[in-house]
């Protein structure tokens, strides 16, 4: 990653039509069996090609394999029973009906360590791996077992670290924990949050990234930021305790949001992806207005730093427009790029 401002997305691209159904979250796979894991592997080449060929230099899977970025990864672990399903209130936000942890949760084989691998093969670009963070996971179950949401988020980190030691052996460059839930329980975030981050990236030497974000462009998140006020600085309460930890990138919402610029400021030293793609919104951003948001966070955060991308993941959005909507972000980063090497 010696290139200056390498481009990433946050997480999640479309799928394919023929997949699932689009511009949905939590579609049901059209296929199953063989032919579903075949058609698995046709969509991450699909995305990958994508990325690529919009120029994107640090690449994902897409989050193709998955149908949605908690529930699959929890999907795979004892102790979680699917049929049992009690309706909680996700990040204090929307109801949603959730499986219940019954019993000890564990990790008996690999998640995503095969897919990782398949992307490994496809390319040499530097790839990134996104796992829900604990304090997500947690937030996305009922837990009949533990009783404790500190407990069991303690259970997972153990259970993350042992995925991500996986997936860094298959060659994974970063590890990313997609943490919302820091944008909403501050309180837990410094009890035990941060800590139960650090457990899960405990002993890796790829690097490691957490992604805290006001969420996918679904109803029930953009109703919620109206009620967030003109300035938005929850980050205010969680960047110091994250520049004070030991992982290296923080991606968070810059573009379109109300995010107070100068909050970067806190995370200095730390690498920093900028969301410079509003996914929110189905107007694809120009270059331009892509640059004009990393000029701003330049002013606070080094240029080696700094890594242009997505406010959050897209799979919720059209094809076409997630991407118009990468190759802007390529863009506006060429942009910036040519600046800071002329100036
Ligand atoms: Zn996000």
């Amino acid at each position: 990653m010696k290139k200056l401002l390498p481009t990433a997305t946050a997480g999640s691209l479309p799928k394919p039509s023929w997949l699932a159904e689009p511009e949905k979250l939590w579609s049901p796979w059209k296929m199953e069996g063989e032919a579903l894991t075949e058609a698995k592997q046709d969509a991450l080449r699909v995305s990958l090609l994508e990325q690529q060929v919009a120029g994107i230099d640090i690449v994902s899977d897409g989050e193709q394999t998955r149908q949605h970025f908690v529930t699959t990864f929890i999907e795979h672990l004892a102790g979680v029973d699917f049929e049992k399903r009690e309706t909680v209130t996700i990040r204090n936000r929307y109801e949603a009906s959730v499986p219940t942890v019954v019993s000890a949760v564990a990790r008996e084989k690999p998640v995503f360590v095969e897919d990782a691998r398949f992307l490994r093969q496809q390319t040499k670009a530097p790839i990134k791996w996104a796992l829900p963070g604990p304090m997500t996971m947690i937030d996305t179950l009922y837990d009949a077992h533990y009783k404790s949401r500190e407990k069991l988020a303690w259970e997972f980190a153990a259970i993350l670290n042992a995925e991500a030691r996986e997936l860094e052996q298959a060659g994974v460059d970063i590890i990313q924990f997609d943490e919302p839930a820091f944008n909403v329980f501050f309180d837990e975030v410094n009890d035990w949050g941060i800590a139960t981050l650090e457990r899960a990236i405990e002993g890796l030497k790829c690097q490691t990234a957490v992604h805290i974000c006001y969420g996918y462009g679904i109803k029930a998140n953009t109703d919620w930021k109206k009620t967030l006020g003109h300035e938005w600085r929850q980050y205010e309460r969680t960047f110091p305790r994250l520049q004070a930890s030991s992982i290296d990138l923080v991606s968070l919402e810059c573009q379109n949001s109300h995010v107070p610029m100068e909050l970067i400021e806190l995370l200095r030293g730390k690498k920093v992806m900028v969301g410079a793609i509003d996914v929110a919104s189905n107007r694809i951003e120009t270059p331009e207005e892509v640059a004009d948001t990393l000029r701003k966070a330049l002013q606070f955060v080094d240029a080696e730093n700094l890594c242009p991308c997505t406010n959050c993941g897209m799979a919720p959005l059209s094809r076409s427009v997630a991407r118009g909507k990468l190759k802007a972000l390529a863009g506006g980063a060429e942009i910036v790029r040519r600046e800071l090497t002329c100036a």
